[in-house]
């Protein structure tokens, strides 16, 4: 932690990853960040999966039709187009800069397929986690194409994608409401200028570097990589590359136990047993 001059406590990096590769679906091949034995969760968030590649062979497969129930699954993309379909009669496509917001809560069964045969496929998933009160709730779906994002110049070279939350200048996100209060920002920064944000000291809180590379409290992180961050209530990020971009995403500890169970996340292996069981017997 750092005093900045406003009196704010700055966040440090308390660790860096590259994360481990993983397959998943019917065969996509990607890099998991968070949701290994190396990082389990970042509590609230659950699962960062991020895929970039060429290789239609990497993505072709796509994941088709599978459940979820007790949390929310959001989708990015930088980079190619996946459609999405679920059982609750949401359709759509989404492209670079485009996001779908899932909330599964008790339960939706969705597929996530590649909509192109060729070229660069790039976008990251995250799994926020549901409280215990909301894990049953009505499954939800929102989805903005990049125009109908929330921007905001926070200074000359500084723009800001406001995905979900509201920042320190009072942009709100195109996701608000949700239990965890999530912040997911996506911030371009031209050279070597410097991005600041406040962040609840309550919130757990890691970067992710999609282009160029960035500096925060004077350790250098690069693209590709994840900086888990530590203690603080305000975040400075400051770029070192020509163009750098990074994902700043943070949100509530909700602070309870987790019983994973393959694509439901819920408090006891009791209730991820009732979960097969209600998908098994068609009750999603
Ligand atoms: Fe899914």
């Amino acid at each position: 932690m750092g005093k900045s001059e406003s009196g704010t406590n700055l966040r440090g990096v308390s660790r860096i990853t590259s994360g481990v590769p993983a397959t998943d679906g019917a065969g996509v091949h990607m890099t998991r960040m968070i949701g290994t034995s190396e990082i389990d969760q970042i509590d609230p968030f659950l699962l960062l999966d991020v895929f970039q590649t060429e290789n239609p062979d990497d993505y072709i497969a796509g994941f088709p039709a599978h459940p979820h129930r007790g949390f929310e699954t959001v989708t990015y993309m930088f980079a190619g187009k996946m459609r999405h379909k679920d059982n609750a009669g949401n359709e759509g496509v989404i492209e670079a800069g485009g996001v779908q917001w899932m909330t599964a809560g008790r339960g939706i069964v969705h597929s996530e397929m590649p909509e192109q045969e060729d070229g660069l496929m790039w976008g990251t998933q995250l799994w926020v986690n549901l409280p215990k009160t909301e894990k049953m709730t009505a499954p939800a779906y929102q989805e903005f194409v990049a125009d109908q994002l929330p921007t905001e110049t926070q200074s000359e070279g500084v723009e800001v994608a406001v995905i979900a939350g509201e920042t320190t200048q009072g942009t709100e996100g195109a996701v608000t409401g949700r239990p965890t209060r999530p912040i997911y920002l996506d911030v371009r920064l031209q050279g070597e200028r410097t991005f600041a944000e406040s962040v609840p000291s309550t919130f757990n809180a890691f970067i992710l570097v999609i282009e160029g590379s960035i500096s925060v409290a004077s350790t250098e992180i690069e693209a590709g990589n994840m900086a888990i961050l530590g203690d603080g209530d305000a975040v400075e990020v400051s770029g070192l590359g020509e163009n750098n971009r990074f994902l700043l995403i943070a949100g509530q500890a909700i602070n309870e136990p987790i019983a994973r169970g393959g694509p439901f996340v819920m408090n006891t292996q009791d209730e991820v047993r009732q979960a097969f069981a209600d998908y098994q017997s068609g009750n999603f």
